[in-house]
């Protein structure tokens, strides 16, 4: 039986902290002010944004959308990433992704001052992160190491697997992991044997974006499983990469989807707001 990694009780922890943070700071009169750029009209990305606002007014944050039509020209956004970047009363801000078809995300988000980029994404924060300069870390990997740290489970010198190379979730773990002293593996689709690779994990973590990928087969006795994968189910609700109900009895910890990674991506987006504040109001 895995012990249970709780996404939800340990970002209510990191909440609760950047709640005090912002209490603080705003004692010394300054503020967090977390910005959104929401571009078209995705349900999905709408339905993020509202939850990202909710829970910035929660611990204190204020917050301002900028909405768009799906049709915004890309200057008219790169004018506003300015304008967000010069404006001294904005802590931080991030552009919902996915943009529309046709908008191009990268030279946008490469736009973003690094001080100020709160998704850790942009190429500069990226770079900062690889080289161990400090950097804000990007939301779902940061999360991910801040549940095994806080849950006491120990990264140094272990073999650590991350599966998937995505720029969002996989890459930067691996670069997170190295940074805690794991020795990692990163698979992907190319990979020749993955049940070799993944059976070799002491630390399994799972960002394939695919269904219920990972079962028993995959998994080495004892290990810890972190599952970032999130689907909607038929009828509702929601699942992740991992066949929790086969990997839990081998795994020693394993994360619930949900209520496992996904509080914690949205933890450490507030927690990266107070970061930027803190930076812009002197430590
Ligand atoms: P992505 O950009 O689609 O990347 C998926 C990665 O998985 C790619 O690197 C891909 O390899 C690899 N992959 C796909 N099929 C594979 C296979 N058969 N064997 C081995 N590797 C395979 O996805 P993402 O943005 O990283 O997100 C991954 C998942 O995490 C999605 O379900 C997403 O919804 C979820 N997510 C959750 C949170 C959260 O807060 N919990 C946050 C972000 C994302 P290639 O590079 O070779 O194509």
């Amino acid at each position: 039986m895995a012990e249970i990694l709780d996404g939800k009780q340990t970002a209510a922890e990191i909440r609760a902290e950047v709640a005090r943070g912002v209490a603080a700071l705003k004692r010394r009169g300054a503020h967090v002010r977390l910005d959104v750029v929401l571009v078209g009209d995705d349900a999905a990305s709408a339905t993020y944004v509202r939850m990202k606002q909710r829970d910035s007014a929660e611990v204190g944050i204020e917050s301002e959308t900028h909405r768009f039509g799906a049709d915004v020209s890309r200057e008219a956004l790169a004018r506003l990433v300015e304008r967000l970047n010069a404006d001294d009363a904005v802590s931080g801000f991030f552009i919902q992704l996915p943009l529309p078809e046709g908008l191009d995300a990268l030279p946008l988000v490469s736009a973003i001052d690094s001080a100020k980029d709160v998704d850790g994404l942009s190429p500069l924060s990226a770079g900062r992160l690889a080289v161990g300069l400090p950097s804000l870390l990007p939301c779902t990997p940061h999360g991910v190491i801040q549940l095994l740290k806080r849950s006491r489970v120990g990264m140094a010198g272990r073999e650590a697997v991350v599966v998937g190379r995505s720029n969002l979730v996989g890459k930067p773990l691996a670069q997170l992991l190295l940074r805690e002293n794991a020795t990692v593996t990163v698979c992907h689709s190319r990979t020749r044997d993955l049940t070799a690779a993944t059976r070799r994990a002491e630390i399994l973590v799972v960002a394939a974006g695919r269904r219920g990928f990972i079962g028993a087969e995959h998994v080495r006795e004892g290990a810890v499983v972190v599952d970032v994968g999130i689907h909607s189910k038929e009828g509702g609700g929601l699942t992740g990469d991992v066949r929790f109900e086969e990997v839990e009895p081998l795994a020693s910890y394993i994360t619930p989807v949900p209520g496992g990674v996904g509080p914690m991506t949205r933890a450490m987006l507030l927690h990266n707001a107070l970061e930027a504040a803190r930076a812009t109001a002197g430590g």
